[in-house]
């Protein structure tokens, strides 16, 4: 007999087409006047678009976000922000520029208001990886969370495909994890096949036609409900090797988790049977790690270590910092098992 424990995650979520218009009565309903926004530095058209919308109520914009979070560029958005008196912040952008508004967040006390673009799904936990001098460091805490989601599928119509698949499937990670976490509930289940089902649905329709607002309705969707997952219950070995290869080898994120994926799949496939006949069902699969090798193929997105840059050399160094500290997981995490597991996925041949 299976027993739980559940507690829902307080969040106010906004969902549709066209909702960035309604940013001033977010902002409103927040009490505050002076939003500080930010984004990452090729987004200053969305910056400025946004920066309109919100009219009196923007006092400025920050446009330096990047990848994992330098705690530099944090004390920079800080200093922005502590200068222009800002009394909230509005993040616009993928998994990047939510970070830094978490990170901003954490050291002002700042409400967040979270416009995401990618599938990245930060936006719905209370996760905070931030990186100095190449270690990256993570916490989690209630209040790390934003506090207002706001989810415009119009704004994902101009994702690049590559960004959307490779995102998508980042997303698509949150959920099968979430399905072998050993504190998972049937809430956080049904979540995460609903997202697998709706990515492994959209995300072909949206390489077929990127401004397919239906198809990239569905990806956004399944999007939160795997942030979701990723903010209710813990991850084990696949987001473990992402956390490493981006944190000590600057790895790109969302490639990562789409290469390492399937070798993590299979690797708890034998610890995690019921699982991965679950996954394989929401995919409409017999197996479900290579179902996901395939469909990343499939979707023309990179899948081994190799193409994303990773020298070979540096894999026994990998197997050892992921294997340094323990963390639950299925499948027992051995150095001889890793060591193969990212062989495997540093050459991209199809998993056993
Ligand atoms: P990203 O935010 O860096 O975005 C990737 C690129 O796409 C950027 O250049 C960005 O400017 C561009 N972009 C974003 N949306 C766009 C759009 N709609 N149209 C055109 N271009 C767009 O990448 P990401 O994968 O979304 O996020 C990765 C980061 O998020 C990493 O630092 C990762 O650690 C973090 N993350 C954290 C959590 C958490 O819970 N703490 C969860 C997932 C990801």
């Amino acid at each position: 007999m299976r027993a739980f424990t559940y507690s829902s995650q307080p969040a106010r979520v906004v969902f549709g087409a066209g909702t960035l218009s309604r940013l001033p009565e977010e902002v409103a309903r927040l009490g505050a006047t002076r939003a500080l926004i930010l984004t990452t530095p090729g987004r200053t058209d969305l910056a400025r678009r946004t920066r309109e919308i919100l009219g009196a109520a923007a006092a400025g914009e920050f446009a330096g976000a990047a990848m994992h979070t330098p705690v530099d560029v944090t004390e920079r958005a800080v200093a922005v922000a502590r200068e222009l008196a800002a009394d909230c912040l509005v993040a616009v952008g993928g998994g990047s520029t939510t970070g830094l508004a978490k990170a901003v967040s954490v050291r002002t006390g700042l409400p967040q208001l979270v416009v995401p673009t990618t599938y990245a799904g930060s936006e719905a936990t209370p996760v905070l990886g931030e990186t100095e001098s190449g270690t990256k460091t993570t916490r989690s805490a209630p209040e790390i969370r934003p506090g207002t989601v706001l989810y415009d599928v119009d704004l994902t119509l101009g994702l690049p495909v590559p960004v959307s698949v490779t995102s998508g499937i980042n997303a698509m990670a949150h959920a099968v994890e979430a399905l072998y976490a050993p504190e998972t509930d049937p809430v956080t289940d049904q979540l995460a096949l609903q997202s697998i089902e709706l990515l492994a649905g959209a995300l072909p329709r949206i390489v077929a036609d990127p401004a397919d607002r239906e198809a990239r309705a569905d990806a956004l969707e399944a999007a939160w409900l795997a942030g979701t997952c990723l903010g209710s219950v813990g991850m084990g070995l696949h987001h473990k090797l992402c956390h490493t290869l981006g944190g000590s080898f600057g790895l790109p994120h969302a490639p990562t988790h789409t290469v390492v994926l399937p070798y993590a799949m299979a690797y708890n496939a034998p610890a995690a049977p019921d699982a991965m006949r679950r996954i394989a069902r929401a995919l409409g699969a017999a197996d479900a790690p290579t179902a996901v090798h395939d469909l990343i193929r499939r979707l023309g997105a990179p899948t081994s270590l190799a193409e994303l840059g990773l020298a070979e050399t540096d894999l026994p160094h990998a197997v050892e910092l992921a294997t340094a500290t323990p963390y639950p997981n299925p499948r027992e995490v051995t150095t001889d098992g890793i060591a193969a597991l990212l062989q495997a996925a540093f050459s991209g041949r199809r998993p056993a």
